[in-house]
């Protein structure tokens, strides 16, 4: 059955090492309506309660990757969107990438007309059931 999205402002899960990635994304995003949560690791994100809309990874992360979460989550039924920011140097893998898991490939460094683009888009396609408390 189709759900109509509630009204809300999504709230976008950043997973990254990287604290200063983190914050640049965590403010461009405030200031476009967006709720915002940082995960300086991928086992962080899986202690949490898991509820953002949207999922912002590193491809790259010193323990966990973010393709190794996404098979964690794809593996357990999640099909929040992820979005996989890639430092891959060949097209072609970013592609094969992003088909594996149901994710949508990103390159970096990410500048924000891409980043406000693809996250754009993953809201269109999706039926976010979450409702602000
Ligand atoms: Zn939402």
């Amino acid at each position: 059955m189709y759900q109509v999205a509630p009204q809300h402002a999504h709230r976008v899960g950043i997973i990254d090492d990287d604290d200063a990635v983190r914050d640049a994304i965590h403010v461009l995003l405030e200031t476009r309506g967006f709720q915002v949560s940082e995960y300086g690791s991928a086992q962080d994100y899986l202690r949490g309660p898991q509820d953002d809309c949207i999922l912002l990874v590193d491809l790259a992360m010193s323990e966990l990757g973010g393709l190794d979460l996404a098979e964690i989550l794809r593996t357990g039924g999640v099909e929040t969107p992820i979005i996989l920011m890639t430092d891959v140097p060949r097209p072609g893998q970013a592609q094969r990438i992003s088909a594996a898991f149901r994710c949508t490939a990103l390159p970096k460094p990410v500048d924000s007309r891409s980043l406000l683009a693809t996250i754009a888009s993953c809201v269109c396609e999706m039926a976010c059931s979450r409702t602000n408390a």
